[in-house]
């Protein structure tokens, strides 16, 4: 057997057990703790919601789990399998060795990995949404959102493969530089007109009406300093009926985002203390801090993939016998998750990071005892288990945990 298949499977096999024990831990630690409200919680969140988010929590990790076996053996079965090297052979067949091959045989592939995922997604809404009384979305949505995504991801995605390959092909050795400055490029188009041009395609976003709520956000935004065109709020109801809020978009085009589900079920203090936290978001570079390592991590990976496409156990350890541009890119970007799943925890910490900062914001700028009222009605509705498992939460969540969370907020109210 090649070193490098060897390599790959053991990464393979380590990374799919730590996912799988990763979500046991967290289903046993949520049994564990059922019947027990935290105690914190206990005057708001009745011993019938915690079950329910206790019970809500573990069939989502049950799902993810079920899809870390999926995602294994699909690797496994394109690459060992001789999956990819197949379609390779078909495709040449047809279309020789040019760009409208790599463009065939990378489409196929993507299409392929879709399709499996749909299942996934069916049974995720329409019966783990269901069962909680979580789904808004009819059979007839959820179509015409998968072909609203099919289109987008022609419409840029084709275009940008191109340009990729292109690229590639013609750039010489330090083609993974330019590759770099057309994907910095391509990312910073696609933020600049998601919030306008992409995100109405999928939902209604109109400004924000009620009088009571306009005056207290518009002082708020007095008091940040943010012009105050971006208000929006969404018809989140439309899918589901998790309430959130969000920020997006930068320079001209950015905006807050409210779901109506959050803002019919909180009161308008509460909804300025959610707002002032996502302007921490904003305040504090939060979206252009995450945007500038993205570009930086992505300019160390495309230099890999320089240093890799021209080795023949690349190819080889991963049974494929045709090495191609297109087939490069296609192994490398489906075997770096195996091998980046550790840094996933340092990205979660980061992200937590940014939540406490954008909590401290917003206790500077709105009430901290309405922050932690509102957090935890969201906790409430979204089902959102109190009590993960430790090293689950530290792995995996991009938010703190829901009691270190509210226990920092209220030490802020005592000072
Ligand atoms: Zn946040």
């Amino acid at each position: 057997m090649h070193i490098f298949t060897g390599v790959f499977l053991v990464a393979l096999l380590l990374t799919t057990a730590a996912r799988l024990w990763l979500g046991n831990r967290h289903i046993r630690y949520i049994r564990a703790h059922r019947d027990n409200v935290p105690q914190e919680f206990a005057p708001q969140i009745n011993l019938s919601a915690h079950h329910k988010a206790a019970d809500y929590s573990s069939a989502k990790t049950r799902l993810h789990m079920t899809h870390a076996v999926i995602d294994a053996l699909l690797l496994l079965a394109l690459t060992l399998g001789g999956g990819l090297q197949l379609l390779s052979d078909w495709w040449t067949g047809w279309l020789g060795d040019g760009l409208a091959f790599g463009i065939a045989l990378i489409v196929s592939v993507a299409v392929i990995i879709s399709i499996i995922e749909i299942p996934i997604d069916i049974y995720r809404i329409f019966v783990i949404e269901a069962r909680f009384g979580f789904n808004q979305m009819t059979p007839t949505l959820f179509i015409i959102d998968l072909l609203k995504q099919a289109l987008l991801a022609t419409v840029f995605g084709v275009p940008l493969l191109l340009c990729v390959l292109w690229l590639m092909a013609r750039m010489g050795e330090n083609w993974w530089f330019y590759v770099w400055l057309a994907w910095v490029a391509f990312n910073v188009l696609v933020l600049a007109i998601y919030p306008t041009y992409i995100a109405p395609l999928f939902n209604k976003f109109s400004p924000m009406e009620n009088p009571e709520l306009k005056t207290r956000v518009e002082q708020l935004l007095a008091r940040c300093g943010f012009k105050s065109q971006g208000l929006f709020v969404m018809d989140g109801s439309k899918r589901s009926n998790h309430g959130n809020a969000y920020f997006t978009g930068f320079g001209a085009a950015k905006r807050i985002v409210f779901f109506d589900t959050l803002l019919s079920r909180l009161e308008p203090a509460e909804i300025e203390a959610v707002l002032a936290h996502e302007l921490g978001h904003y305040k504090l570079y939060h979206v252009i801090k995450r945007m500038l390592w993205t570009f930086a991590v992505s300019l160390g990976f495309l230099w890999l993939l320089g240093v890799l496409i021209s080795k023949p156990w690349f190819y080889h350890g991963l049974n494929v016998t045709t090495p191609t541009t297109a087939m490069a890119l296609l192994l490398f970007f489906m075997i770096t998750p195996i091998f980046t799943f550790l840094l996933q925890p340092l990205l979660s910490a980061y992200s937590r990071m940014h939540e406490y900062e954008a909590d401290r914001y917003a206790v500077r700028y709105a009430s901290a005892s309405d922050l932690v009222r509102a957090l935890v009605k969201l906790y409430k509705d979204n089902a959102s288990t109190l009590t993960p498992d430790p090293l689950h939460s530290a792995f995996y969540d991009s938010h703190p945990p829901a009691t270190l969370r509210i226990a920092r907020l209220q030490s802020a109210t005592q000072n």
